[in-house]
C-alpha cells in the first residue's frame, strides 16, 4: 500500500473534523455538565479525594485548599471545579492564563471576590510568570502588593484580598514551575476513560438530549471516543441528529456505526489526523520530531501533543522515544502496512 508522503511541503485536502463543534454545540456541552459530585462518571480516586477535602473544610469552617486539575483536555477539569463551588456553595469567577496579560488584570479579580468564593483559571500554565509570582502571595496569605507609578516616585499599595480557593486547570503540569506547583495543596490528575464509565456518561447524556439509546449503540460511541467525554458527547449529537432524521430517534450498533463512518472515525474510534500521523511515523521507518509530525499533518505541535497522542500512546500505536515518536507493530497494523525489512524491531513495541 502506498504511504502519503511526510513531506512538510505536502499540502493536504481540507480534513473531517471528529465532529464539528459550534455555538450551539457550546451551549449543548454546558447542559450535559453534571451539577454534584455523585452525577460525574468515572475518575473515582480524584472524586474520592476531593470528598473528603471538601468535607473537611466545611467541618472546620475552613476555606477548601487551592487544586490543581492535571490531565487531557475534555476529561471534566471545568466540570469538576464548578462541582467543587456549588459543593461549597461558593460563587466561581473564570478566567484563563492566556487573558489574564498584566498583574492588573489579575489584581482586578481577585480584589473583587467575594469571601469563600472560587477562582478557576483554565490553562494555568500559560500564565505569564510575573503574574504567576503575584499570586504566590494571594495564595499564601490572601494578599497582594501592587506597585504604583514609576521610578523614584514608585509606591507599593498592599492589598488585603478576602479568603479564596484557587483552582488551576492544565494540560500541561509539567510547565509549572515547581514553586507554583507546591502552592496548590490538592494536585489530582485526571486519566482518560474506560469504555464502561463513557458508556454511562453517554446514558446520562442521551436521557438529557431526549434520545433513545439503547446499550449497544453507547458502547459503540464509547469504543470509539478515545477516551474523553467531551468526544463521547459530540459523537452522540451528530449521531442523535442521524437518529432523529432517518432512524426515528432510536440509536442502536448501527446507527452508531452508520454515523460514526459518517464523521470519519474508523473502528478503532482513530480520528483522519490519528490516521495521518500514523502515516507519517510509518513513512520515517525512525523516530520522528514533533515539529515535524505537526507540520505534516497541518496542526499545531501542542495540539498533537495534548489531544492526539495520549490517545495514540494509550492504545499502543505511538511510542515516545528519547529522540521522537515511533509507530509501533499494532499501529502498523491498523494501518494495513508491513513494517519495512530492516526496521528496529525491537522499538516497535
Ligand atoms: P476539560 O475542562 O477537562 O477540558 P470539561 O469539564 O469541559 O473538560 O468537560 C467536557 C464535557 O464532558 C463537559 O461538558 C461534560 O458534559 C462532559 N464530562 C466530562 N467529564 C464528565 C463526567 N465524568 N461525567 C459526565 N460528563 C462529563
Amino acid at each position: 500500500m502506498d504511504f502519503p508522503a511526510c513531506d512538510p511541503s505536502v499540502a493536504w485536502p481540507p480534513m473531517p473534523q471528529p465532529s464539528g463543534f459550534d455555538a450551539r454545540d457550546e451551549a449543548s456541552d454546558r447542559a450535559l455538565r453534571p451539577k454534584r459530585l455523585a452525577d460525574f462518571t468515572g475518575q473515582g480516586h480524584v472524586t474520592r479525594n476531593l470528598t473528603v477535602a471538601i468535607t473537611a473544610a466545611r467541618q472546620r469552617e475552613e476555606q477548601l485548599d487551592h487544586v490543581l486539575l492535571s490531565g487531557p483536555p475534555g476529561l471534566g477539569k471545568t466540570t469538576l471545579a464548578h462541582i467543587m463551588a456549588a459543593e461549597m456553595q461558593a460563587e466561581i469567577v473564570e478566567t484563563a492564563g492566556p487573558l489574564l496579560e498584566k498583574p492588573g488584570d489579575l489584581a482586578g479579580i481577585l480584589s473583587a471576590l467575594k469571601p469563600g468564593s472560587v477562582l478557576f483559571i483554565d490553562e494555568i500554565h500559560s500564565l505569564k510568570r510575573m503574574i504567576e509570582e503575584y499570586l504566590y502571595s494571594a495564595m499564601e496569605d490572601f494578599r497582594i502588593t501592587i506597585q504604583l507609578g514609576d521610578g523614584a516616585a514608585t509606591q507599593a499599595l498592599t492589598l488585603n484580598l478576602a479568603p479564596f480557593t484557587l483552582i488551576g486547570a492544565t494540560t500541561r503540569e509539567g510547565q509549572l514551575t515547581a514553586p507554583f506547583r507546591s502552592r496548590f495543596g490538592i494536585r489530582e490528575r485526571l486519566d482518560l476513560y474506560s469504555v464502561d464509565e463513557l458508556s454511562r456518561i453517554l446514558s446520562r447524556s442521551a436521557t438529557l438530549l431526549d434520545v433513545d439509546a439503547d446499550i449497544d449503540g453507547l458502547e459503540t460511541i464509547a469504543k470509539r471516543s478515545r477516551g474523553t467525554a467531551r468526544y463521547a458527547n459530540n459523537h452522540l449529537r451528530r449521531i442523535r441528529d442521524l437518529a432523529q432524521v432517518s432512524y426515528g430517534n432510536h440509536i442502536d450498533a448501527a446507527v452508531a456505526n452508520e454515523g460514526l463512518a459518517m464523521l470519519g472515525i474508523d473502528e478503532a474510534g482513530l480520528t483522519e489526523i490519528d490516521r495521518r500521523i500514523l502515516h507519517c511515523l510509518a513513512r520515517h521507518h525512525r523516530p520522528v520530531g514533533l515539529k515535524t509530525i505537526a507540520v505534516t499533518v497541518s496542526e499545531d505541535d501542542a495540539t498533537i501533543e495534548d489531544i492526539y497522542e495520549p490517545f495514540l500512546i494509550q492504545s499502543g500505536y505511538l511510542t515516545k522515544t528519547p529522540s521522537g515518536r515511533q509507530i509501533t507493530a499494532r499501529g502498523y497494523e491498523h494501518l494495513g502496512v508491513v513494517p519495512p525489512r530492516g526496521v528496529d524491531q525491537q522499538h516497535l513495541f
